[in-house]
């Protein structure tokens, strides 16, 4: 049975005393869920390690990771500081990361091979741009990322990842996909896991929609057969938005 899960990725908002706020609210609200989907909040880095203290049904992601293990390398910080501190998940690929860092393919892959070396369990994000969908190229798009972003991994390194995929015209826009959409895309991604793996990995593999994904509109998507949660930004920084979405699981 693959895993439900809710992840807020914080993006860079908060200072240190409003994250830890948000992150004690989020833990509360957790514990009267009533989902079963499991709940991950993805704070800045400089956040991690006092959030760590302050939860414990609530799991923590980063939301990036450096693709060498560590040495001279300024400003980044590596799987293994993120391990130390208490980090699960990490999130890679996200599409900021894509177009203002200029992150590719290849890198991506570097990151998640060392993700997964250290122990840290990789939400692989991918989406296609508008011109992407509207030119019709979004399945080559996607299936581009993903053989590129997860190519050489073992069958056991897969049942650590959890894809997301972000339409990127949705992220941030208020512009969400349709419950159609997610699930046509979702499937598409399945079938290419049993093109690329086997039937076991993509049965198992937990897939997230995200993009301005809120309370109201959850629901609906999350109903899709293929759809096993979400990637949520904006919502995520208010802790009762945020467990909306996971109770409309
Ligand atoms: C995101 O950035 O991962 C995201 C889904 O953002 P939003 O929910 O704000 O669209």
């Amino acid at each position: 049975m693959r895993k439900k899960i809710v992840a807020g990725n914080w993006k860079m908002n908060t200072l240190l005393k409003e994250g830890m706020e948000l992150a004690k609210a989020v833990e509360k609200l957790e514990k009267e869920k009533t989902s079963d989907a499991l709940v991950i909040i993805a704070p800045p880095y400089t956040h991690l390690s006092r959030v760590k203290d302050l939860i414990q049904g609530v799991k923590l992601s980063a939301q990036n990771c450096a693709s060498e293990e560590g040495g001279a390398y300024t400003g980044e910080v590596s799987p293994d500081m993120l391990k130390s501190v208490g980090v699960e998940y990490v999130i890679i690929g996200h599409s900021e990361r894509r177009a203002y860092y200029g992150e590719d393919d290849e890198e991506l892959n570097k990151k998640t091979k060392l993700a997964l070396s250290k122990g840290l369990k990789p939400i692989f994000c991918c989406g296609e741009v508008l011109e992407e969908r509207e030119g019709g190229k979004l399945y080559d798009v996607i299936r581009q990322q993903i053989s590129v972003g997860l190519k050489d991994l073992s069958k056991e390194e897969m049942a650590e990842v959890v894809i997301a995929y972000e339409p990127v015209w949705a992220i941030g826009t208020g512009v969400v996909a349709s419950p159609e959409q997610a699930q046509e895309m979702h499937k598409f991604i399945r079938g290419l896991l049993v093109e690329l793996y086997d039937d076991q990995v993509a049965e198992d593999m937990t897939i997230l929609y995200g993009g301005s994904c809120k309370p109201s509109n959850a629901a609906e998507l999350f109903a899709n057969p293929d759809v096993d949660g979400g990637l949520i930004g904006g919502a995520s920084l208010k802790a009762e938005d945020f467990l909306g979405i996971v109770n409309a699981y």
